[in-house]
């Protein structure tokens, strides 16, 4: 369909063969004329496959059309109406492996930056003038959320949509999940994840910190005395994994998501202004290959690590973060040591000194799918370091599961849940993102918050009517 421009800026030219990344990067920051030059690149096509690709199938076409227009309110409708965490996901959705892999420009010409488009129209729209208005909830009941991360934040804003009184309940300090202290604030900058809660509080939803459930209040609680009708969980899987190798409990040895809470969440950085230490030597090792490897070892250059290194047991084929962070870590000087494992964590007088590598092969593919790594024998030897971070995957915490009676889980402790993949074997207790699936992505999560509310608002009518 053919689109009225309102501008006359001249376009700027992307080289044939230039992606969609390396364009942005060029001319960092769209401009409204970047912007409507890129809309303008969507075909329009009639099968759009870029909406497969999309876990909550935003209406890529339509948001387009209208960005080329010059349509910003409107767009900004479009994104939101499907995925109301838009300027997150603008920023760190792996979109090179889900809408704009499918893009049927990405053979020829390089996909339509569909990521950084919907990143330029929440920033639009995070740029507009506020009402201090906030709504109020117009039914009787009172809905639940454990957990602030990507699922509950959704689920508690589909609800308040709805109507329904939500609260919050988040274990620490801010609301927020691995948006928070997690994924650094060079990625993602936390006054955009203040300003998607400040939506959330003028839509009516209620934040309660420093609460564990399970722990400071029970499951049993929250509906017999608190008097929820419904309960969604989101405490997604931040119960980090370790290797088991001898000397992981030296000084300098951290989980991942303690380096990355005690960076983002508690301001290590500024210590001693800030209560929380972190000591980052000059050679930092990151064990993993994915988002959170990329996301500890770089940010271990930015608190002065001068030899900062990533080491993983299989090849960079089968490393697991988007290309895009890997790429980033590669020009900040991370030195990446493929087809190399951990055997021992050294040291002295209690604290990191090195850290005892083997080197592998590659085999035929395991239960994975992945080439199973071999170690090759004879071929041990260490690497120098101060600290060792260890992101070698996480897990579903059960503290919630033991103090709830019936709710069931697999055996690798993710929550199980019915055919509609919403509700738990507990009745009126829903559950979704990574306290389900194991450690996924942002969109996956937002995903499932918004299947639970729809599914929390359908049970609740139905026994109603
Ligand atoms: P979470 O975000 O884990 O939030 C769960 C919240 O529940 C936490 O705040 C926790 O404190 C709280 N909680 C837990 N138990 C309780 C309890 N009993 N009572 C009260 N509160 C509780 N995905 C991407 O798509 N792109 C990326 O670039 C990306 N980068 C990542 C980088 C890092 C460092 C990490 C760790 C993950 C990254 N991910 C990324 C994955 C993504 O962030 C997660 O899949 C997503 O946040 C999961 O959302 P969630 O709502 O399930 O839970
Ligand atoms: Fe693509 Fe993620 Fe946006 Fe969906 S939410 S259109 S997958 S960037």
């Amino acid at each position: 369909m053919p689109v009225k421009r309102v501008d006359k800026t001249p376009m700027p030219v992307r080289e044939p063969g230039q992606r969609a990344h390396d364009f942005e990067e060029v001319n960092a920051g769209y401009c409204f004329a970047h912007a409507m030059f890129e809309a303008e690149r969507c075909l329009r096509c009639q099968d759009p496959v870029c909406v497969d690709g999309c876990p909550v199938r935003v209406p890529i076409a339509e948001f387009m059309h209208a960005v080329a227009a010059n349509d910003l309110p409107k767009a900004a409708e479009i994104l939101r109406h499907a995925n109301p965490l838009a300027a997150i996901c603008g920023r760190v959705c792996p979109q090179e492996s889900q809408c704009e892999m499918n893009c049927h420009m990405t053979k020829r010409f390089g996909p339509v930056a569909i990521g950084h488009l919907e990143r330029y129209v929440s920033d639009w729209e995070m740029a507009q003038p506020e009402t201090d208005e906030v709504k109020e909830p117009w039914r009787e009941e009172k809905i639940a959320i454990i957990g602030s991360g990507p699922s509950g934040l959704v689920c508690a804003g589909e609800l308040a949509r709805l109507g329904y009184h939500v609260t919050v309940y988040e274990a620490l300090h801010a609301p927020g999940g691995v948006l928070r202290y997690g994924i650094p604030e060079f990625r993602l900058p936390n006054k955009i994840l203040d300003w998607e809660i400040k939506q959330l509080e003028r839509m009516g939803v209620e934040f309660v910190n420093n609460v564990i459930i399970g722990k400071t209040v029970t499951m049993d609680q929250l509906f017999k005395e608190y008097g929820f009708a419904a309960v969604f969980i989101g405490t997604g899987a931040g119960l980090p994994k370790f290797m088991g190798i001898p000397g992981e409990s030296l000084n300098g040895v951290y989980s991942a998501n303690e380096f990355l809470t005690r960076i983002n969440l508690m301001q290590a950085f500024e210590f001693p202004r800030s209560e929380t230490p972190l000591k980052v030597g000059k050679r930092v090792a990151v064990i993993g290959s994915g988002n959170t490897a990329m996301d500890a070892v770089r940010s271990a250059l930015r608190l002065g690590a001068e030899h900062a290194m990533v080491v993983y047991r299989r090849s960079e084929k089968e490393m697991t973060a988007r290309i895009e962070e890997y790429e980033h870590a590669i020009e900040e000087g991370v030195e990446m040591h493929w087809l190399t494992n951990p055997v021992e964590v050294l040291g002295e007088d209690g604290w990191v000194t090195g850290l005892k590598c083997v080197k592998m092969e590659l085999g035929e593919p395991d239960e994975s799918g992945r080439a199973r790594p071999i170690p090759i024998e004879g071929s041990e030897f260490v690497f120098p370091v101060d600290n060792v971070v260890l992101s070698i995957g996480t897990r579903p915490n059960p503290l919630l599961v033991k103090s709830t009676p019936g709710l069931k889980t697999h055996s690798w402790g993710g929550l199980l849940v019915d055919e509609r993949q919403v509700e738990t074997s507990v009745k009126r207790v829903y559950a979704g993102g990574d306290a389900v699936t194991g450690a996924a992505t942002v969109i996956l999560a937002a995903g499932a918050g918004k299947r639970a509310a729809e599914a929390i608002h359908h049970d609740i009518q139905t026994e109603a009517a």
